[in-house]
């Protein structure tokens, strides 16, 4: 990881006036950094965490109580806003019923903030979506007071007071109907001083995980491991630890182990996963370990279950959340361990809005947390070997399947060799193997990693290739629901009858395959096969996809077709044949970490075959069998494959032995996007160690009607990019109607 260099001793902002009591309060918007406000004597007791509701103007906005020191040296901090006097300051209003937001996540706020290069509130708003209502308004009950002595004494006031004292406290509607009074009576009482208001919150949403309900009995291997990170975790304190290890070699079981211990400690823990379809069989087998679900985090709860899952992680009540990488900024009470699992995983970059790598961040958000931190894979970033490498991160690796399932024999179906009949696409190779894995009553699958029926549409008399009116794409054919839609923009449009272009009839044709096509194929080969299709355009959901997965556990299925969705760490015991539709896909391209990422994704593919008593089969359809890729996948030695990438990048500086950052600029007009990528161009920074690559038009030169320039900086890794590129971008004004965005360590070049 690479953000050693934001941790130099902070330095103290000097207070902007002796005056009247001000406080600076951050509000969840793209401003450069928090506002002062006035401290009315009411609110005197102000402390930094408070959520506050403060004027902007005419409006009333909810915002929090900023620290006054900065927790970032100066270079990394936005420019000092103009201070205002303190007869132009505006009074906070109010503090809102909230728990505060604690203070590593403010920290963490900055710190994201500085590392993204982002405006401080924008990243606040991802901590604070949610906060700004109570969850359910606590109800007043009423208990029993000492009585005046004066008390009138009445059977229907002594019936309530009895009944309080014995089954309070209790709302006033409840205490009036179990002692058969109206509530006026109840009302009387307390008017009197007899009966006491209590305010009771509802009971916490989640159960509390048992550590003991269900241990493991670890298998050889497991123990060492397991022991490892339960001594890591039960004693607390940051560091960070990679758990490497083939798949169903039981990581998850192991990791289970030390979320026990952190609860055990009385700590609550954060478990990351790049995508929330996953969750269904996680949280299942959560249950069956700890007695209990834990609390679910991710862009889709509705917003009532979102309110009440932050109350519950801020009280401390959620005791263990699992979620997508929004949970990194949740308001944890008492973070005691935070799990990356599938690390390796793009998906955890976020991409618009705030920019940032969640799993990066998660290493950061545990280090201000003091609690250790738990990478998880089977075949780990570079990233996180370079850092394993260098001594920074621990290493613990499993190397053998759990109970002795064997690891799948990977191999290689050369298509050149054995082409496909003409018009289709699965090699009899395949065919053949998937036939006789269903003679069997065995599963199979076949992955293909491109949603709709076909890439391309072309018209044969004319050329004329379909193509997306806001992007520089191709429109993908959609042949179930009809249509031509661009994966990019979300265009879409009835598929035209006749070519656009020259109107000839029946004349457009679709090249190349996506996983509709494929169904298409695999009904002609196998009409008896029950098939099913998982990709993400048809499982709208995370339900939808346990579903797919419960049926296929129940052997409903015979043939699994699916998009990079199957790909994941889902367990299908009867599942012994994979098939690669196209494993050459992703190696086009140019993308730094394309040959990597293959590799990640095809064996997280191949290890879906054989995780139970019979072995599995997994054949990759190429082109071009000789690539390290192949080579790499039919060995299982990815340690000599990573040292390969390392050695192609290290005399580069290409990350993770340089760093990196982007700047895409955008416009309504080529004009402008141009002019402003050549005035960045001319004012690009110049130093040793460190160079700018472009401006260049981005490979989707247009996106979203948007035209699109990039320029690259890349720079040693002893070098801190943050600040460059701050005086870099203050060099330059965009033109009218261009933006420029940055993206530190990019992972999407597109
Ligand atoms: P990974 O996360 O490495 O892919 P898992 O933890 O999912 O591996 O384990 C693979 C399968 O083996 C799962 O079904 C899991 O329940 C089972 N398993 C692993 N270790 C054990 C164990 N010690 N006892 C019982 N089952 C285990
Ligand atoms: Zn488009």
């Amino acid at each position: 990881m690479a953000h050693a260099s934001l941790d130099k001793r902070p330095s103290a902002r000097k207070p902007e006036s002796t005056g009247r009591p001000r406080a600076a309060v951050l509000l969840p918007l793209p401003f450069p950094g928090p506002f002062d406000y006035a401290v009315p004597p009411t609110l005197a007791d102000l402390q930094p965490g408070d959520i506050v509701s403060v004027p902007l103007g005419r409006r009333t906005e909810t915002g929090v109580v900023w620290d006054q020191a900065p927790t970032l040296p100066p270079e990394f901090m936005p420019p000092p806003m103009k201070p205002v006097s303190d007869g132009r300051l505006k009074p906070v209003i109010a503090r809102l019923d909230q728990p505060p937001l604690p203070a590593a996540l403010r920290r963490f706020v900055d710190w994201v903030a500085a590392y993204t290069l982002s405006p401080p509130g924008l990243v606040l708003a991802m901590a604070l979506r949610t906060a700004t209502t109570a969850p359910t308004a606590p109800a007043t009950c009423w208990a029993i007071a000492t009585p005046p002595t004066d008390l009138r004494d009445t059977p229907a006031r002594r019936r309530v007071l009895d009944i309080a004292s014995s089954d309070g406290p209790l709302p006033a509607a409840e205490l009036a109907r179990r002692a058969g009074v109206r509530t006026g009576v109840v009302r009387g009482l307390a008017d009197a001083g007899a009966l006491r208001a209590v305010v009771l919150r509802p009971p916490p949403p989640f159960a509390a995980p048992d550590p003991t309900y269900c241990p493991p009995t670890l298998g050889d291997g497991q123990g060492e491991a397991a022991r490892s990170l339960r001594t890591l975790a039960g004693a607390g304190g940051f560091s960070v630890t990679l758990l490497e290890g083939v798949t169903g070699s039981g990581k998850t079981e192991i990791y289970l182990e030390a979320i026990a211990a952190c609860l055990e400690r009385g700590r609550q823990v954060l478990v990351l996963l790049p995508e929330i379809a996953l969750s269904a069989q996680w949280t299942g087998r959560f249950a069956r370990r700890f007695g209990t679900e834990p609390a679910l985090w991710h862009s889709d709860l509705g917003p009532r279950l979102r309110r009440v899952t932050w109350h519950a992680v801020a009280e401390g009540s959620a005791r263990v959340v699992v979620g997508a990488r929004s949970a990194l900024f949740l308001p944890f009470a008492e973070l005691g361990l935070i799990i990356v699992d599938e690390e390796h995983e793009s998906a955890f970059k976020q991409e618009d809005g705030v920019t940032y790598h969640a799993r990066d961040m998660a290493v950061v958000r545990a280090r201000l947390d003091h609690a250790p931190i738990i990478l998880v894979s089977a075949t780990p970033s570079l990233e996180t070997l370079a850092n394993v490498g260098a001594g920074r991160y621990r290493h613990l690796a499993l190397t053998a399947r759990h109970g002795g399932a064997a690891m799948p024999d990977v191999r290689t179906i050369d298509m050149r060799a054995h082409p496909p009949e003409r018009g289709l696409f699965l090699s009899p190779v395949l065919t053949e193997a998937i036939q006789a894995t269903m003679a069997r009553g065995e599963q199979a699958m076949l992955f293909l990693n491109r949603r709709g029926y076909a890439p391309l549409t072309l018209c044969r008399t004319c050329g004329h290739r379909l193509q997306c009116p806001n992007c520089t794409a191709w429109l993908v054919e959609h042949r179930a629901r009809r249509v031509i839609t661009c994966h990019h923009c979300g265009y879409q449009e009835p598929t035209p009858p006749t070519c656009p272009s020259c109107h000839a009839e029946a004349s457009l044709t679709p090249i190349g395959p996506g996983v509709e096509r494929i169904t298409e194929e695999a009904r002609a080969t196998f009409p008896d096969a029950r098939l099913l299709v998982m990709a993400s355009d048809t499982l709208p959901g995370p339900a939808a996809t346990a579903d797919a997965v419960a049926r296929i556990a129940r052997r409903e299925v015979d043939l699994v077709i699916g998009t990079q969705i199957v790909a994941k760490g889902w367990h299908f015991p009867h599942l012994t044949l994979v098939g690669v539709v196209d494993a050459d896909l992703g190696l086009g391209g140019g993308d730094l970490r394309a040959a990597e990422r293959t590799v990640q994704l095809l064996h997280q593919v191949a290890g879906r075959a054989g995780r139970a008593e019979a072995p599995g089969t997994v054949l990759l359809q190429s082109y071009c069998a000789e690539h390290p890729v192949m080579q790499a996948l039919v060995s299982g030695d990815f340690a000599s494959f990573m040292h390969q990438e390392a050695e192609q990048r290290r005399p580069g500086f290409w990350p993770p032995f340089g760093r990196l950052a982007a700047l895409i600029v955008s416009a309504d007009t080529p004009e402008a996007a141009d002019a402003t990528a050549r005035a960045l161009g001319a004012t690009a920074p110049r130093g040793d160690g460190m160079q700018v690559l472009g401006p260049a038009p981005a490979p989707l030169a247009i996106l979203r009607g948007r035209h699109r320039r990039r320029l690259l900086l890349r720079a040693r890794r002893e070098i801190a990019l943050q600040p460059i590129v701050r005086q870099w971008l203050e060099r330059v004004t965009p033109e009218r109607g261009a933006r420029i965005d940055v993206d530190i360590d990019p992972v999407s070049f597109l």
